[in-house]
């Protein structure tokens, strides 16, 4: 059997020409000029993707090393951040702001609903002694879009750093990291970006840098420790050797998701569809609210198993899609339609795949997913 269609919410499908881009000379990335060019000119493409003119890095490990040496560098023992918290990711940042000394402090929010700006501000009215603030961008295990910018600009009102998780979201959701005053935003080679797991990006502001290098105890470890990339470029010194295929792929990737303009309407139109498609079968959606643009996760319905729905999309339709984890295991199906799976062809192989399964464990379906699966933009979605 040929390989299956990969509809996972990351890894997702690594593109033909991202393979071969890793078959590139190798060379010794510590002393050639060229490797040090090549570098920068991936980062400034993911300054393109990130919206900014802040330093970015790449580094050796995937998403969530991003994470921790976010937290890593910035945060110092007994520090209060505000982890906000409305999902297994922004719950698990305050596991690492605990690990490097720092005091965190959850504000929690349904589980099922996007994070709500107003209750954000008039928490920060009351408390807003913190040094920095965690959030995830797009909760992946339940699908859930944050609102991002609002929240960002908030908290630099109040002189509070933004650590943000845009893994799951990044080149396919709206993203301004300048606009939005984000301090720290970091994404992951194996989602939207379609490039095999194993490199995080991070891009670091000033405000950012600051706190970092005026620090009064010094980092805890190497690997995490940001302030090591400083002055990379000017010293063209590496804290260590880079993965040099890993980046040779990361840039391929890039480049094909910088080449379709409209990669932003492309996510937000096959949502639309596929949330669409699924609510008028009468399944229903995991989120009530902040329905993310990469990742759609609905409950698997009465009368039949996540391993049921799962083994025959495999089996018989040579299709892989995401169940989910924590508590969410065994409850929710996710279908990743982000990057190099975002696209109408792939869809509507998943979804006819997903009435054929449907129907032969007998779960009657108010109409067909495949047939209801309308691509055009409707400017009235309730979405
Ligand atoms: C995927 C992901 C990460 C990285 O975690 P891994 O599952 O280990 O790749 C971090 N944050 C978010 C929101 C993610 O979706």
């Amino acid at each position: 059997m040929s390989k299956p269609l990969i509809m996972t919410p990351g890894p997702t499908y690594v593109h033909e020409d991202v393979r071969r881009a890793m078959l590139n000379d190798i060379g010794n990335p510590d002393l050639e000029e060229r490797f040090f060019e090549f570098y920068k000119e991936t980062c400034e493409r993911l300054k393109r993707l990130l919206k900014t003119e802040n330093d970015v890095i790449i580094m050796s490990g995937e998403g969530i090393l991003g994470l921790e040496a976010a937290c890593a560098s910035i945060i110092e023992p007994g520090d209060r951040v505000l982890c906000i918290d409305n999902g297994i990711f922004g719950n698990g940042f305050g596991c690492y702001v605990k690990m490097y000394g720092g005091e965190p402090e959850f504000l929690k929010f349904d589980y099922r609903e996007a994070v709500d700006v107003n209750v954000v501000e008039d928490f920060l009215k009351k408390d807003h002694n913190f040094k920095a603030a965690t959030l995830v961008h797009c909760e992946t295990p339940s699908g859930i879009s944050n609102p991002v910018g609002d929240i960002c600009k908030m908290l630099k009102r109040y002189g509070i750093l933004s650590i943000v998780d845009s893994v799951s979201a990044v080149g396919g959701e709206t993203l301004e990291t300048d606009e939005w005053n984000i301090d720290i935003v970091l994404g992951g080679s194996q989602k939207c970006i379609s490039a095999p797991p194993g490199l995080t990006f991070l891009s670091i502001s000033h405000d950012a840098w600051n706190a970092i290098l005026k620090r009064k105890s010094p980092v805890i470890g190497y690997y995490c420790n940001l302030s090591l990339w400083k002055s990379w470029y000017e010293d063209r010194w590496f804290p260590y050797t880079q993965p040099v295929s890993d980046i040779y792929a990361l840039r391929a990737a890039a480049d094909r998701l910088l080449g379709d303009q409209l990669r932003i309407e492309r996510h937000r139109n096959i949502a639309n569809a596929v949330r669409a498609a699924l609510v008028n079968s009468g399944l229903e959606l995991y989120p009530k609210n902040g329905f993310s643009n990469t990742v759609t996760t609905f409950f698997v319905p009465h009368g039949t198993t996540f391993g049921d729905i799962y083994n025959m999309m495999l089996n018989e339709h040579n299709i892989l899609i995401g169940g989910s984890f924590g508590f969410l295991k065994d409850k929710v199906i996710r279908i990743g339609h982000m990057g190099e799976n975002c696209y109408q062809d792939k869809i509507s192989k998943t979804l006819d795949a997903l009435d054929r399964t449907f129907e032969k464990l007998n779960i009657d379906l108010q109409s067909k997913l495949y047939s209801s699966c309308q691509y055009v933009p409707s400017p009235n979605s309730h979405f």
